[in-house]
């Protein structure tokens, strides 16, 4: 008699079904066999073939193969467009680790024209695995005849597409704040930023700005004395209360519950108001390297809390994505002096050339100088570093289309 090996049967099915499909063709039938029919149109959303599949991808894969079967069984005719993804951060890092090389910098030095071949010759070195794995799973695609992102057809269809956009008044020059390497000069995803906080002591400052109305000085708290001088306006809450504050110097504004915490020394509380109340005031900052459009004046924002500094944000729409929003709102023009290296530009002549973070303490001495300092203090807080070279990263305006 002969005996079966269940557990070798089994193990072959998969096998067996595959050669089956493969002898008879049964892919390609299931679409012959429809012509005519209504057409359901499926381009693989591309995998990156610079790396090995793993089990996260069958997962992607089978949701991608089922839909296309159940519109197949409705009666329509589905072609399946398999595509590779050629471009982007996971190739360029694979083929700085092959070199040995990191960064921007690195690259250039390189030489950008050979790095890219590189990379052009890497993205298919695991085409193999990805066919094996998508065949073992039984995901009908037509890798015979995939899009690949590097093509010029594919690079122009695209160009075609943001063309046709644009001929409709439909794209706009901006800009996004974005956590920012100076030394690999790239904006970094929030994964990437996520892998580099250390906690480090950096000083933070309370700056004075005066009041042109009153002479009442209006105090705002930063852990980034480097971005004062890209400062063009003051942010308070217009629903919150706000205390004036008579010291032997001057009278002080600052969130009512914040006013135990801030004020150094002996005061008196003269009055309290609603921050409404102080909107639209103009004031002098502590540094005026240049004047800002409609800026330096202070504009209602319903982000401010009283919860920590004082109550009112010293705003650099160039450093921070809550400012540059707020800002332009409010129609206060866009200011940026700090330059793709992380350095101040020629208009801040004092600083010019700087590395920024280098400068806090300087910055504070020099508003304690001129008497725009209220106080200073040494503040322990996590702080973002590149994962790749280890710079301290920026929240820097990137200009972008939109
Ligand atoms: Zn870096």
């Amino acid at each position: 008699m002969h005996k079966v090996d269940v557990k070798e049967k089994a193990r072959t099915r998969d096998q067996r079904i595959l050669k089956k499909w493969n002898e008879e063709g049964t892919f390609k039938k299931s679409i012959e066999n429809r012509s005519g029919k209504p057409n359901f149109v499926f381009f693989e959303g591309p995998p990156t073939a610079n790396g090995a599949p793993h089990i996260g991808h069958v997962l992607g894969r089978v949701i991608k193969d089922f839909v296309p079967r159940y519109k197949t069984m409705k009666g329509y005719r589905v072609v399946r467009k398999a595509g590779w993804d050629t471009h982007g951060l996971p190739v360029e890092l694979g083929v700085e680790k092959q070199l040995g090389i990191s960064g921007k910098q690195d690259i250039e030095k390189y030489g950008v024209e050979e790095f890219v071949k590189k990379c052009k010759d890497s993205v298919f070195e695991y085409e193999k695995q990805w066919r094996e794995l998508t065949e073992a799973i039984g995901y009908w695609t037509d890798l015979d005849h995939p899009y690949i992102t590097l093509e010029n057809n594919y690079i122009e269809s695209v160009w075609n597409i943001l063309s046709t956009i644009h001929g409709k008044g439909l794209l706009y020059r901006g800009h996004r704040v974005s956590p920012y390497c100076p030394c690999c000069q790239t904006t970094l995803s929030s994964h990437e930023v996520a892998q580099g906080y250390e906690d480090v002591k950096d000083l933070s400052a309370t700056a004075k700005f005066k009041l042109h109305d009153s002479g009442d000085y209006v105090l705002a708290w930063t852990t980034t004395p480097w971005t004062l001088p890209s400062h063009v306006a003051l942010a308070m809450n217009p629903d919150m209360e706000y205390a004036r504050v008579q010291q032997e110097d001057g009278v002080y504004i600052v969130a009512k519950n914040l006013v135990e915490h801030v004020m150094k020394g002996d005061y008196t509380v003269l009055s309290t108001h609603k921050g409404s109340e102080f909107v639209g005031q103009s004031y002098t900052p502590p540094f005026t390297y240049f004047k800002p459009e409609k800026g330096n004046i202070i504009v209602g924002a319903s982000f401010v809390t009283d919860s920590s500094g004082t109550g009112i944000v010293h705003m650099a729409p160039a450093h921070g994505e809550d400012d540059y929003k707020t800002c332009r709102e409010n129609g206060i023009s866009f200011v940026s002096v700090v330059n793709a290296q992380g350095r101040y530009t020629d208009e801040v002549t004092d600083f010019a050339g700087r590395f920024v973070k280098d400068c806090d303490l300087d910055i504070v001495k020099m508003m304690s100088e001129k008497e725009t300092l209220y106080s200073k203090e040494k503040y322990e807080h996590s702080y973002p570093f590149c994962w790749r070279c280890k710079s301290p990263l920026l929240y820097y305006a990137m200009e972008s289309w939109f």
